[in-house]
């Protein structure tokens, strides 16, 4: 197949999220031989040192841009994956967050910036490149992306267009008069179109227009359409919920394989795991926590937003500590969780650690050092650590929500019994329901130790590397192509015999 991969991020050319993470394994995972995988970027200063040597494919004149905007042609890292990058300097020469100035604020111009990209994604899917390639499908990934599907629309015969949320929280939200400054077909401009509470919702682009949505998780999929997880769209995404999947993502099995791990401080498998002790040590005396086997470590990384639910673990210390656990913090984001996470290391020391910043180093050992993960989320689209902590025989303790759902069985008799528990899993986020979670498994943790290990050993062999989730997109792929070319036919077809 000939897939477009249009994504506003993707590492190593550009991060600031999970998004970078899937837009650089799932192109990969996706290139072998018989597809043609090409992804398309923002031309960012970053990205262009990043991506090595590149030739310009294309000279297009763009409503919206003052000059002409150049494809760049290159190749995406490490990989077969053909890379174009949009090259208008007025809209993404810009240094730092693709987002965001200096100062942390949206750029003013985001709206215009990422409707140039879209049109850009459109010709190029119109066979605009010096080549002529047109792709047969079209994979369009949150809100930077809504407005290809709309603009696209008109246009017979077109790619095929999947849209995918990656994060429904964030849909491209601006004022009804940039609507108008955009240029944007006048008929898009409805409730059954791009407005939203008198809004322009890029996001609604995608949703209500896109051939085909998915999400990145099954559950996710599913909670979307309800009130309280559908952002205000739960309406719009029940009335798709035909066309609307939930393919749980992938994880880079290569940059996160404790037997190869270059960050730990020993390495291990499931047939070496006694050495996961030496990484308890270790962390525990890089962190100062007290040296002790005995205590269950858990771990908690990620952003300090209240959708991680940092405030149900700040809640529930104390209780916590009058238990043998330690806990060790890595996340940075809202200053008041930073501040109470601060204070309350301080009242704990030796049993809590708290790390604000953002350290990758630290992030692996701690995924190879603690006993558990903590993931209480309130919600989780995908959620990547618990794959981790999977992988690296640290049994997760999470929210039965989204991903975390989809990818942790709970500790129960049953589940015991079989072989097929691999974590301990909470209904309610409130911290009472995360405290009885934790003090579950510290119980098996002190009482049950064969019960331990098979719970540990079960994690390890689950498979969640991309090759899966991959050839499940493909499946989609192929799915949606089909249905497009035959809803084609159908209008193409009576069209003919009137002689139109
Ligand atoms: P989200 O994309 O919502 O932030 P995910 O669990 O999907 O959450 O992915 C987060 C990724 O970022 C993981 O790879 C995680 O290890 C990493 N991460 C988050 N915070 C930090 C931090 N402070 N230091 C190092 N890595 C972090």
């Amino acid at each position: 197949m000939d897939i477009l991969f249009c994504t506003s991020e993707a590492y190593p050319l550009v991060k600031t999220g999970g998004l970078a993470d899937v837009s650089a394994s799932l192109p990969r995972a996706l290139a072998k031989p018989g597809n043609d995988v090409r992804l398309v970027l923002p031309a960012y200063p970053e990205a262009v040192e990043r991506a090595g040597e590149l030739t310009t494919v294309a000279r297009l004149g763009l409503e919206g841009a003052d000059g002409v905007v150049e494809i760049l042609q290159g190749r995406f890292p490490d990989s077969e994956v053909t890379l174009y990058l949009v090259d208008s300097p007025q809209h993404f020469r810009r240094r730092g967050n693709p987002y965001l100035q200096a100062d942390g604020r949206d750029w003013p111009d985001n709206a215009e910036r990422f409707a140039l990209f879209a049109r850009a994604i459109v010709a190029i899917a119109r066979g605009a490149l010096d080549s002529g390639w047109q792709p047969e499908l079209v994979h369009c990934n949150d809100w930077q992306t809504g407005l290809v599907a709309p603009l696209l629309r008109s246009h017979t015969p077109r790619p095929a267009v999947l849209f995918t949320i990656h994060n429904l929280a964030y849909q491209g939200l601006f004022p009804r008069q940039t609507f108008t400054r955009l240029g944007l077909p006048a008929t898009l401009w409805s409730m059954d179109g791009l407005e939203f509470h008198d809004q322009l919702s890029f996001l609604k682009g995608g949703l209500v227009f896109a051939d085909w949505l998915s999400t990145v998780s099954p559950t996710y999929a599913r909670e979307i359409c309800t009130p309280a997880f559908g952002c205000g769209l739960d309406g719009l995404l029940k009335h798709r919920s035909d066309r609307l999947s939930g393919i749980l993502n992938g994880m880079d099995c290569v940059e996160w394989n404790p037997s190869t791990d270059p960050f730990l401080e020993r390495n291990y498998t499931v047939r070496t795991l006694q050495h996961k002790a030496d990484n308890k040590a270790a962390l525990q005396a890089e962190t100062g926590l007290h040296a002790d086997r005995g205590r269950l470590l858990l771990g908690f990384i990620g952003r300090l937003v209240e959708q991680k639910a940092i405030d149900l673990v700040l809640e529930a210390l104390d209780s916590l500590f009058e238990h043998p656990f330690q806990l060790v913090v890595l996340g940075s984001g809202e200053r008041r969780f930073e501040t109470r996470l601060r204070h309350a290391a301080e009242r704990f020391p030796g049993q809590l650690a708290v790390h604000i910043g953002y350290d990758e180093g630290l992030a692996h050992r701690i995924e190879a050092g603690a006993d558990c993960l903590l993931m209480p989320s309130r919600y989780e689209p995908c959620g990547l650590n618990q794959l981790y902590s999977l992988r690296y025989g640290t049994v997760p303790i999470v929210h039965r929500t989204g991903g975390l759902a989809d990818s942790v069985v709970d500790h129960t008799e049953e589940t015991a019994a079989d072989y097929t528990a691999t974590g301990f899993v909470f209904e309610q986020d409130t911290s009472a329901a995360m405290l009885e979670a934790c003090l579950r498994a510290l119980s098996c943790f002190e009482s049950s130790r064969v019960d331990w290990w098979k719970l540990v050993i079960t994690g390890m062999r689950q498979d969640f590397c991309w090759a899966s989730s991959a050839a499940r997109y493909l499946d989609l792929y192929i799915h949606v192509c089909n249905l497009v070319r035959a809803e084609m036919l159908e209008v193409e077809q009576p069209l003919r015999q009137l002689n139109v």
